[in-house]
């Protein structure tokens, strides 16, 4: 049965995306809606089976495959729903992922896809970090970004909504390279949800723990070994190596699957989140040389 209870009040849809739900029985809020109507609709119909209310939607963050569904939702439902600052402005205007993948220029026909856009759906309320009430429930908004820019997980009723903020053990080997837009602060926000006392966690994608702590940690350790890599990676080129020439040989280490334009997309964010860490962290220097931005050890 994928629609599995934690508890009193919490509930999880187990899925290639996982979907939460929350409810004392007068308000219930789902927590993302998965990739698009089918996966929902199920979702839909085990609530309907079990009479439990549905009059709530928050989406932790704008990727399609945590908001695809909404829309469906909003047709056929009396629903408020509730996103994150700036994420929000994404759901209302999914193109603006292909848009930000491509660098700003207008996106091949190729990069829209239902993985890459989602269709635009309403945000009525917008969250910031911090104690929501939504409807009868109390929530707590934590703001976890590094993966998507103002990506919200939702600690609730003893239990932790991470989404994207870390992924499964499982999940994080089959990725190889995660996606994320910043290094340092996905290291920060791993640090912050660790410090959560909820009695256990759901990743996005992945299984519930109550031992959600070791795998936090082995995100932190995952993310800092392949810090370490690119760093390993500039140290051997005093000349300096440039911002292509990283990306690629960061995918060839680590045998990423990036042979189409939008995966490669994915990969060349999530290796230039590291490069800009170590950037941040004065760990490698960089300036534009011949026309190409290119990173140098730094020199004690
Ligand atoms: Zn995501």
């Amino acid at each position: 049965m994928p629609f599995n209870q934690i508890n009193s009040y919490c509930y999880i849809y187990e899925s290639a995306v996982n979907i939460g739900y929350v409810t004392d029985g007068e308000t219930g809020l789902l927590i993302d809606t998965g990739i698009d109507s089918s996966s929902v609709k199920k979702v839909v119909k085990e609530l309907e089976q079990r009479k439990l209310p549905l009059t709530h939607l928050f989406i932790t963050h704008a990727h399609a495959d945590h908001y695809g569904g909404a829309a469906y939702l909003q047709e056929r439902f009396q629903l408020h729903t509730i996103a994150p600052r700036f994420e929000e402005a994404i759901l209302r205007n999914p193109s603006l992922e292909p848009l930000y993948l491509f660098g700003g220029n207008d996106p091949l026909p190729e990069l829209r896809n239902k993985f890459l856009e989602g269709p635009p759906m309403r945000v009525d309320e917008i969250a910031e970090e911090g104690m929501l009430a939504i409807g009868t429930l109390k929530v707590q908004a934590i703001a976890s970004p590094g993966h998507s820019y103002h990506q919200l997980s939702l600690a609730a009723y003893d239990t932790l909504y991470a989404a994207d903020a870390y992924f499964g053990k499982e999940q994080l080997h089959k990725h190889r390279i995660p996606y994320i837009t910043d290094a340092v602060k996905t290291i920060q926000s791993l640090e912050k949800l660790m410090q959560v006392k909820t009695e256990g966690a759901v990743p996005g994608h992945g299984m519930y723990e109550k031992e959600f702590r070791k795998t936090l940690q082995e995100n932190i350790d995952y993310h800092l070994n392949i810090m370490n890599e690119v760093e390993e990676l500039v140290s051997k080129h005093p000349d300096g190596v440039t911002h292509e020439e990283t990306v690629a040989a960061v995918c060839r280490k680590f045998e990423v699957n990036g042979r189409n334009l939008p995966q490669w997309l994915l990969f060349k964010t999530a290796v230039t989140a590291y490069v800009t860490g170590l950037i941040h962290n004065k760990k490698i220097t960089h300036d534009v040389s011949d026309f190409k931005w290119t990173f140098y050890p730094v020199v004690d």
